[in-house]
């Protein structure tokens, strides 16, 4: 940073610089960017960032985003599979293949690997309960090929076993430790394509 610092200015790019995939070259690029177009950019930032943070809240059902002002999509109860996912990013690059069309159900993480079975404030009782009271017919497992996420999986297959719903997991295509987030469409795409019933033990 230079010598003649401004306080503010400096505060703000070390916030940015603390977004995924930027440092602080390119928090002060952003930074230098807003300042020169306050009335452009700031003024409606500002703005959309305090709406974001009045308004958008975690469904406690589901686990997805949602506005304080509108119901959450999955109210809608006219849905028969579920897709379980450990996080919101892996939802999109799912949605972004286009493979999947219906709903999904966002854990909010993984299970810790040692210190036993503990939900850990995950979304698993209300996946049941959504299960339950749902026509739904399939309950597909998407969590990464990490030791975390095979476990995490191997949990929520227990906890529905007393549903008797359908579950199916992605296709042992997945490269071991592949995180959910980070593959390509391609493999992604197959994965879901080719993804079978789960064998209880
Ligand atoms: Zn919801």
């Amino acid at each position: 940073m230079s010598d003649n610092n401004v306080k503010e200015i400096e505060d703000l790019i070390k916030i940015i610089s603390k977004l995924p995939g930027l440092g602080p070259k390119s928090a002060k690029r952003i930074v230098l960017k807003l300042i020169k177009n306050r009335e452009d950019l700031i003024k409606p930032l500002t703005n959309s960032l305090a709406q974001v943070y009045k308004n958008v809240i975690s469904c406690k059902v589901c686990g997805n985003l949602k506005s304080k002002n509108s119901n959450c999509i999955c109210s809608n109860k006219n849905y028969d599979q579920i897709c379980v996912v450990e996080n919101i990013a892996d939802m999109w690059v799912i949605e972004n293949t286009g493979i999947y069309k219906g709903h999904y159900h966002i854990l909010g993480g993984t299970l810790p690997t040692l210190e036993g079975k503990k939900e850990n404030g995950l979304l698993v009782s209300s996946l049941i309960d959504r299960v339950k009271n749902n026509s739904v017919k399939e309950v597909i497992l998407a969590t990464s090929a990490t030791i975390e996420g095979q476990t995490t999986a191997h949990y929520i297959q227990d906890s529905l076993k007393e549903t008797k719903v359908k579950i199916s997991k992605l296709a042992q295509g997945l490269p071991v430790g592949g995180e959910i987030e980070f593959l390509d469409d391609g493999t992604l795409f197959s994965a879901f394509k080719n993804r079978g019933p789960v064998v209880s033990d």
